[in-house]
């Protein structure tokens, strides 16, 4: 598994996240760490709207921006709420694997047939709302798009910890992705 990191014990989570949200996250899901109770959140994770992907994470332990490939380009009004009114200084950004975001250009044809037929569009419609927004959700890779989202939320907000992680749908398992290749 390239550039994927697996956590399978503490020692696997590197030591800048051990004690911060961003290992308790993976402590949580991935090492079944007992649930602690929490008042308020404790990070902001981004993951992808997909529905195979379910975190272990205890109540109120974190704020939830799902959107299509975990991309927080036009989500980022919430992103400074969880900031500036929930007080969270971590955010970890979640893709997945067998992303149905990868290669949106092709699933043009049963976008427009599925719009139309499911939501009562003209084809005309849908075809344009598909050309206007594939462009701005599709993404080419799931590893290097959360890498290149990781470094735009760092430029964006300098002393918010950004961690990048993948979830496998394989093994249900949180990895965390090695930016050097
Ligand atoms: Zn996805």
């Amino acid at each position: 598994m390239q550039r994927l990191n697996a956590i399978q014990s503490r020692d696997d989570i590197p030591p800048s996240y051990l004690h911060t949200p961003i290992g308790l996250l993976l402590e949580y899901h991935n090492l079944r760490r007992p649930p602690e109770s929490y008042d308020s959140a404790q990070l902001l994770i981004g993951m992808c709207m997909d529905n195979r992907k379910h975190l272990h994470i205890p109540d109120n332990f974190a704020f939830i921006i799902r959107a299509g490939g975990a991309n927080l380009r036009y989500s980022e009004f919430k992103v400074s709420f969880a900031i500036a009114i929930g007080k969270v200084r971590h955010i970890a950004l979640i893709g997945h694997n067998h992303c149905r975001m990868v290669n949106l250009a092709s699933r043009r044809e049963p976008f427009i047939k599925g719009l139309s037929e499911g939501a009562g569009w003209t084809e005309e419609k849908a075809e344009e709302h598909f050309r206007h927004f594939a462009p701005l959700f599709e993404i080419d890779n799931e590893i290097d798009f959360i890498l290149s989202e990781v470094v735009r939320l760092r430029h964006r907000y300098p002393k918010i910890t950004v961690a990048p992680m993948l979830y496998r749908l394989e093994d249900n398992q949180l990895y965390l992705i090695r930016a050097d290749g």
